[in-house]
């Protein structure tokens, strides 16, 4: 099944490419949607000093010094204002070992957004919980109704809550409805690294936060990602968890050395640490971390205003209190049939505007939508997520794009639309 319909989605693109060409007075657009900023110089010159050492491991340090890691460590617990940082192998892992130290356990109820990435059902999915979706609002977070009645007839204990598309649902209610239902909050900040609800940081409100540094975030080590906490004992089951064997007192953000009394032999190690060369090349990118972000801002800004101006879109809408990271834009095309989103995909792609139709019946690429996941099962059905989902489009916004960009880019979706 898969194979066929990959074989005819490639005629398709060929047959629109033909046609995109014979009209040419169309725009095109030429910049790729998927090229990242390069690594920067200084950053090179600590991965390469990094390697002339050899001690890439974080525990292979000498003479009491800090690692590469540590210092990582470091630097974005000060960054976000935390107790603790542990530098993970990737965000996903960070998700996973998250849970275990929320308490889950086989077959635990675990309350988590419908709309999200394969990661996040995927950590609880590993964790042993099973997901239980909430439904999505026309703005992209999760619907605080929905969670305040599946708390009540799950029994859920905790909410794995993605701020899926850099989209903060309102922090205030989240975490009043968490304290009533004795829920506890784990974030997922894979879009939100940088991003704060009215000026307390993404990251800063559940009992852990997770972030992911794969080179589609903020922040580009390839792989990597960080778990966050002020919880002593937390910290000190995550620094097990990741894989620190007897070595877990070397860490610079370290809980009370008695925290660890029965957890230091009583927790398995599952082998997901940071190394120093992926660190070595994020602390200067953390360093620049707001001035990228405010980029970000700015570029987001003036597709926004491009994309205001086209017939036909529905730009999603951000509440006051967001201050979010704008290095992607999601709109809905409320009046089009699925037949006419999936057409406007492609005549997009053959005119070089890459997007993402997240309402796409078959999986492919980055897909986000829950009912792909066939290894879910059980949950109950999700009629506003099937509705917001069925004809929202996602595109990214790289850093390589200028500001003029904009223009082009929207130029290209207003006259794709008028051939729909
Ligand atoms: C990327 C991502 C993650 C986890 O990322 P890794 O690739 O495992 O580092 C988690 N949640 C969301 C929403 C993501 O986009």
């Amino acid at each position: 099944m898969t194979d066929s319909s990959v074989m005819f989605g490639f005629d398709l693109t060929r047959v629109e490419n033909t046609r995109a060409a014979r009209k040419t007075k169309m725009h095109t657009f030429k910049k790729s949607f998927t090229q990242q900023m390069p690594i920067s110089e200084s950053a090179i010159a600590s991965a390469v000093e990094v390697m002339r050492t050899g001690r890439l491991h974080r525990y292979n340090t000498v003479n009491g010094e800090l690692s590469e890691a540590d210092l990582l460590d470091k630097q974005f617990a000060k960054y976000l204002g935390v107790t603790y940082c542990l530098s993970c192998a990737s965000g996903g892992y960070a998700l996973y070992i998250a849970l275990l130290c929320a308490g889950v356990k086989q077959g635990d109820a675990v309350l988590c957004n419908a709309f999200t990435l394969a990661p996040v059902p995927g950590a609880i999915n590993n964790a042993g919980g099973e997901p239980v979706l909430l439904e999505t609002t026309e703005d992209l977070t999760i619907d605080l109704d929905d969670l305040a009645n599946k708390i009540a007839q799950s029994g859920a204990k905790v909410l794995l809550l993605s701020h899926m598309r850099g989209h903060i649902a309102d922090m205030d209610a989240v975490m009043a409805i968490c304290e009533h239902g004795g829920v506890a909050l784990i974030e997922d900040c894979a879009h939100t690294m940088g991003a704060d609800w009215n000026g307390k940081k993404s990251g800063t409100f559940g009992l852990v936060s997770c972030f992911s540094t794969q080179t589609y975030k903020h922040i580009n080590s390839g792989e990597g990602g960080f778990l966050v906490t002020n919880n002593d004992e937390v910290m000190a089951k995550s620094i097990i968890y990741s894989g620190s064997y007897m070595l877990f007192d070397q860490h610079p953000t370290l809980p009370p050395i008695e925290t660890f009394k029965d957890i230091a032999k009583g927790t398995p190690n599952f082998s997901g640490r940071m190394d120093n060369l992926r660190a070595a090349i994020l602390r200067p990118q953390l360093a620049a971390l707001d001035a990228q972000c405010e980029r970000w801002n700015q570029l987001y800004r003036a597709m926004e205003k491009a994309l205001s101006i086209v017939n036909g879109i529905r730009l999603t809408q951000r509440h006051a209190n967001e201050h979010f990271v704008g290095s992607s834009i999601q709109f809905s095309l409320p009046d089009f049939s699925p037949e006419q989103c999936a057409k406007f995909v492609i005549r997009c792609a053959a005119r070089g505007v890459s997007v993402k139709w997240v309402g796409d019946s078959q999986p492919s690429g980055y897909s986000s939508k829950y009912n792909h996941w066939e290894y879910l099962e059980g949950f109950a059905p999700l009629p506003n997520t099937e509705r917001v989902l069925a004809c929202l489009i996602d595109m990214r916004i790289p850093l390589t794009f200028d500001e003029s960009d904009a223009d082009s880019i929207a130029q290209v979706i207003s006259e794709v639309l008028e051939t729909l």
